[in-house]
């Protein structure tokens, strides 16, 4: 029955044993590095209300009106799987009163995210995202932090990033670079492509965001929102960028990077990388000191981004990825059953001394066994046969270099060990 078979949705994908080293080594580098700047995970629901990201993220995005998986559950309530974590994290922040410890609280997540976006390759409706927000500091240092933070966990990976700024203001500046920036698009409305006509009503920011290639000599010419930023956010914009000057990190200030949401203010940013084309961010962030107050929480400032981690995985450099790939230290070949037992008991003591091994399940001839070993990539076999089981002294064979010596089970152990040193 081939066609009655289940298969993957569309969007959707199995990660597959063969690409988790890459999963693995950026996952737990991030954890290393984050905890190392006071960063603490934390772990919300895969599915909420459908109000929390109606209210967190904006009813007139894109997010929001067309991508949002959401369903009624049994008991009549809307619910959506969350496209996205800040919202959420932001809402755990308030619900468990965090704000109450004082200071700036520093959390972390790793997960999946859904959204029903249009079939393109590397879009995936179920992708995962690594993101950090920094809640209750409106400070421009830990903006340069978290950046910092971000860097240095890419770069060693060897994932070729730049790094782009702006400032979109706030509620004192903004309103009226957005009127000045809809009078300006009035001004050509007509050689503007269609979403662009649409939005320089609704949403003229999100005008700045159009990739439509026509439209790029026309956003080049409009009004740029760095020039009518108020005393304050010039500062906090300035400051900002001495503290990433301080820290060595090269930035460039992109003008059109904006935010669309109301609740976004000031500094804004994104990571791209050359291998992913430029329309493709790696990360993106920024501050968000609004957001709370919308979820119904005290006024608190906040700062984070989040990082699309199937996109990174995708751009790892071949060498990292050879590196995080784990051979199996030792391969029992076991002929018999009685030496398929003694392979058991020797199993079982090596991994207790913190050896990966493998017994020969579904293989039988010593063949066949050295096949296998070979194709799982075994930095050693042992060979137990009717001989290694009347004496308890093994044969061991290096697949490196075929070399090969007969050892005992405490000598076998201080072998490895001095294999490893
Ligand atoms: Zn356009
Ligand atoms: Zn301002």
């Amino acid at each position: 029955m081939e066609n009655d078979r289940p298969t993957t949705l569309p969007g959707t994908r199995d990660i597959l044993p063969d690409e988790m080293p890459r999963w693995h080594l950026v996952e737990a580098r991030a954890r290393e590095l984050f905890d190392r700047y006071g960063f603490e995970e934390i772990r919300t629901p895969i599915f909420e209300a459908t109000e929390l990201f109606a209210r967190g993220i904006g009813g007139d995005t894109d997010i929001v009106g067309k991508e949002m998986y959401t369903f009624t559950d049994q008991s009549g309530k809307s619910i959506t799987l969350r496209p996205e974590a800040t919202a959420s994290v932001v809402r755990a922040y308030v619900e468990h009163h965090m704000y109450r410890a004082g200071g700036a609280t520093k959390l972390y997540y790793i997960g999946p995210m859904f959204r029903h976006e249009k079939k393109q390759k590397g879009r995936w409706r179920q992708f995962f995202q690594i993101g950090a927000e920094v809640l209750g500091s409106d400070h421009p240092a830990i903006e340069a932090e978290v950046i910092e933070m971000l860097l240095d966990w890419l770069r060693p990976l060897g994932v070729e990033c730049r790094l782009l700024v702006n400032s979109v203001g706030d509620g004192r500046c903004r309103p009226a670079y957005v009127e000045l920036l809809r009078q300006a698009i009035k001004a050509d409305l007509t050689q503007y492509c269609e979403d662009c006509r649409r939005r320089s009503d609704t949403n003229p920011l999100r005008v700045l965001d159009c990739k439509v290639e026509s439209c790029q000599p026309l956003i080049d010419r409009l009004p740029r929102i760095t020039d009518y930023l108020c005393a304050e956010c010039a500062a906090h914009f300035r400051e900002f960028r001495s503290y990433l000057d301080e820290g060595r990190i090269p930035y460039e200030v992109v003008p059109r990077l904006v935010r669309g949401l109301d609740y976004y203010v000031r500094t804004a940013f994104e990571i791209v990388s050359g291998e992913l084309g430029s329309q493709n961010a790696l990360a993106g962030g920024g501050r968000y000191d609004g957001l709370s107050e919308v979820l119904g929480g005290p006024p608190v400032a906040g700062f984070g981004f989040a990082l699309g981690l199937d996109r990174l995985v995708m751009v790892l450099p071949a060498e990292v990825e050879a590196a995080a790939t784990r051979r199996p230290d030792l391969f029992l070949a076991c002929l018999g059953d009685a030496a398929f037992h003694r392979g058991m008991t020797i199993a079982r003591e090596l991994r207790r001394a913190g050896y990966t091994v493998l017994l020969p399940f579904g293989a039988t001839s010593l063949r066949s066994q050295m096949r296998l070993a070979n194709r799982l990539l075994a930095g050693h076999v042992v060979i137990i046969g009717d001989m290694e089981l009347a004496t308890a002294r093994y044969q061991v064979k290096r697949m490196e270099d075929s070399s090969q010596r007969e050892l005992s089970l405490p000598e076998l152990l201080d072998y490895l060990k001095g294999q490893a040193a």
